[in-house]
C-alpha cells in the first residue's frame, strides 16, 4: 500500500499546496480521499488519473474537500473509451452532492454527446452513502468508515484502509472523537487535518478564529494519534501554510504528546508500506 498526499492545502489558496486528497495505492486499486482544488493535477504527477480511480471516498461536504468533484467526474467520463462508472463512497449527502454536480454539467454533456460519436452515454457513477462499518471488500482490502465530529458540519466520516497487514486512517476535519479513535487502533498511519491554534489566536480574526471550533489542533492530532497506538501522524490542510523556516515548530508541537514518526504534508509526499 502507498499514500500519497495530493492535496496539503486547505481552503485558503497557497500556489504550492493543493486542496485537501489523498491517493492511496492498493492491491484492490487507487482510492481517492476527497477531491479538493486541483486534485487532477496531483493525481497525474503521481501517476494516477480519474479513469483509474476505484473509489472516491469522501469524508464530508465542505466545498475545500469536493470542489474538484466535478473535474473527476468529466474527466474521467471523457477519457473512458467504455462506460466506467465511478464509485463515490461519502456521508448521507453525497447522493445529492453527485446528482446537483452533473446538473451543473449538463451543458458541457450535451456539446460533448452531440460532437463525439463514440459517445454515446451520460457521466455514470454509483454512491453509496456510509456511516459506519465496512463500506469496501474485495481482493483481501477493506475500507472502514466511523463518524467523526466536524459540528456543525453533519454528518462527517473517516476511513480505515487495511491491505496487506497494514492500515492507513483518513481522518478528514474533525475533533478528537470516539469514531476516529476506533479507526486509529494499531494503524500504521494516521492522515490528519490539522490548524494552529497558537498563529489563529493571536491573528484573531473572527472568520479565522471560528474554525477552531471544529478542527483539530496539531497536539489534538497528536494526542489521537498517540490514544491510536499510530506508527505514523501525518499533518494535512495545514492552516495557515506553514511560513518557510517554521515547519519545526509543526513537528515540535505534534511531537510533545506523540512519540511515532511525524511528517509535516507536502504535496506529494509519498509513504511506502509494502516494505
Ligand atoms: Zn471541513
Amino acid at each position: 500500500m502507498q499514500v500519497t498526499i495530493l492535496g496539503s492545502g486547505s481552503p485558503l489558496p497557497d500556489p504550492g499546496r493543493a486542496g485537501p486528497s489523498t491517493l492511496v495505492r492498493t492491491a484492490a486499486g487507487d482510492f481517492l480521499f476527497d477531491c479538493g482544488r486541483g486534485v487532477l493535477m496531483r493525481a497525474a504527477a503521481a501517476g494516477s488519473g480519474a479513469a483509474m480511480v476505484r473509489g472516491l471516498f469522501l469524508t464530508h461536504l465542505h466545498s475545500d474537500h469536493i470542489t474538484d468533484l466535478n473535474d473527476v467526474l468529466t474527466t474521467r467520463w471523457v477519457m473512458s473509451l467504455a462506460p466506467n462508472p465511478l464509485a463515490v463512497f461519502g456521508p448521507v449527502g453525497t447522493a445529492a452532492l453527485v446528482a446537483a454536480t452533473e446538473a451543473m454539467l449538463e451543458p458541457d454533456i450535451g456539446y460533448r454527446l452531440a460532437h463525439h460519436d463514440d459517445l454515446q452515454w451520460r457521466p455514470p457513477s454509483t454512491v453509496t452513502e456510509v456511516e459506519n462499518g465496512v463500506v469496501f471488500d474485495e481482493g483481501g482490502v477493506t475500507v472502514t468508515a466511523a463518524p467523526t465530529d466536524h459540528a456543525p458540519v453533519r454528518p462527517t466520516v473517516g476511513f480505515r484502509i487495511d491491505d496487506g497487514g497494514k492500515a492507513v486512517v483518513i481522518a478528514g476535519d474533525t475533533v478528537p472523537c470516539p469514531g476516529l479513535d476506533e479507526l486509529c487502533v494499531g494503524a500504521d498511519v494516521l492522515v490528519h487535518t490539522v490548524v494552529r491554534r497558537d498563529i489563529i489566536e493571536s491573528i484573531g480574526l473572527p472568520r479565522l478564529t471560528d474554525v477552531l471550533d471544529y478542527h483539530s489542533s496539531v497536539p489534538d492530532a497528536a494526542q489521537t494519534a498517540a490514544r491510536g497506538g499510530v506508527g505514523t501522524l501525518v499533518l494535512t490542510h495545514l492552516v495557515p501554510a506553514p511560513a518557510p523556516g517554521t515547519e519545526q515548530e509543526w513537528l515540535d508541537q505534534a511531537q510533545a504528546p506523540f512519540k511515532g514518526e511525524v511528517l509535516l504534508a507536502t504535496d506529494l509526499l509519498t509513504l511506502d508500506l509494502s516494505a
